[in-house]
């Protein structure tokens, strides 16, 4: 089949097609260099998302299988969170600080290694968003609390209240024993960290988060921060975290494990590397808290682990949506 026809093939089939064309070392008989296309590699579409949100995941992969962009399909699968009021650790209805506000954090990255981030931001849903337009209409990476709501508001973003009438209620029967001690990820359904390939083989990354429930005022976590919560890098692959965010962040979890891939570690590998930095630290008091990171490379190969039992990741299986329970560090070491 020549070559043109192939690519079209493989575009009506939803596949993209990775050409690299270079310069090959063989000589015709005149003894001059003649160009030659390297093998065409297919592509196949991917997302990975952290926890149980199937219907991010699909509103992702629906986008990129209409040919979408990585960056609008992680933008938009997480915006489905956002607005879910049901869901109490992200967007809309997600938990408090002590004080019972509602503050949110995000950040997205695409396939240029252009990074984006709002931190801690109050009355507004779609901070996924708010995050993209500071990448990409502001000189700079990173607008936190009453700034980012203000600049929010001058994009058009419409401010309302985050806590919902059940949110509420749980909040106040915290307080009548006020005891500051978040609950970290026991539940299945927190920080929504998605990576995505699209058929151009470009990479981007999103996450969005409540952080932790009942968190001190102005606690922010991993999840809005580059090479924490989230990394991408269009090169190598990407990386997203959920968890405790400052044992995320105190191992650049994210970043580490894109650098370990780059070393030629799979994304399976890079994941279980990451969490053996966090609890090999004679100092962490792992038993008590929960990481789990995911990860994709350039070929679409995935990967996840975490600490503890509780942490299953969402990836597209022989063309189905599956929610994996990811393999953890303590089913091998006590
Ligand atoms: N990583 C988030 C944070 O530390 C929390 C979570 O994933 O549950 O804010």
């Amino acid at each position: 089949m020549k070559r043109r026809k192939f690519i079209e093939k493989l575009s009506a089939s939803g596949l993209g097609v990775l050409a690299i064309s270079s310069v090959i070392g063989c000589k015709s008989k005149g003894g001059k260099r003649r160009r030659e296309s390297a093998p065409i590699i297919p592509i196949k579409p991917q997302v990975i998302a952290t926890w149980n949100f199937g219907k991010a995941v699909e509103t992702a992969v629906q986008i990129l299988e209409a040919g979408g962009t990585a960056i609008d399909a992680v933008e938009q699968g997480c915006r489905v969170e956002e607005a879910d009021s049901k869901q109490q650790t992200v967007g809309k209805g997600g938990m408090p600080d002590s004080e019972g506000n509602v503050t949110l954090d995000a950040c997205i990255m695409d396939e240029k290694g252009n990074y984006g981030a709002v931190l801690c931001v109050k009355n507004i849903k779609h901070v996924v968003s708010v995050a993209r337009k500071v990448m990409e209409e502001t000189p700079h990476v990173m607008l936190v609390g009453e700034g980012a709501e203000k600049f929010a508001i001058s994009k058009g973003f419409i401010p309302e209240d985050l806590l919902t009438e059940s949110v509420k209620k749980a909040w106040e029967k915290w307080k009548e024993t006020s005891e500051y001690n978040p609950i970290i990820n026991i539940e299945n359904n927190d920080t929504i960290g998605m990576l995505a390939l699209d058929k151009h083989g470009q990479l981007s990354g999103a996450c969005t988060t409540s952080g932790l429930a009942y968190k001190m005022p102005g606690r922010v976590g991993d999840s809005p921060i580059i090479g924490g919560g989230l990394f991408v890098d269009n090169e190598v692959g990407a990386a997203a975290a959920t968890g405790l965010g400052e044992a995320v962040l105190k191992t650049v979890g994210s970043f580490l494990i894109v650098e370990l891939m780059r070393q030629g570690m799979s994304p399976q590998d890079a994941c279980e590397e990451a969490i053996k930095r966090i609890v090999t630290n004679p100092q962490s008091d792992y038993k008590n808290f929960q990481v789990g990171y995911i990860a994709i490379n350039k070929k679409g190969e995935t990967g996840g682990y975490s600490i503890h039992e509780w942490f299953s990741y969402n990836v597209y299986k022989k063309g189905a949506l599956e929610n994996i329970k990811s393999d953890f560090y303590l089913a091998n070491k006590q």
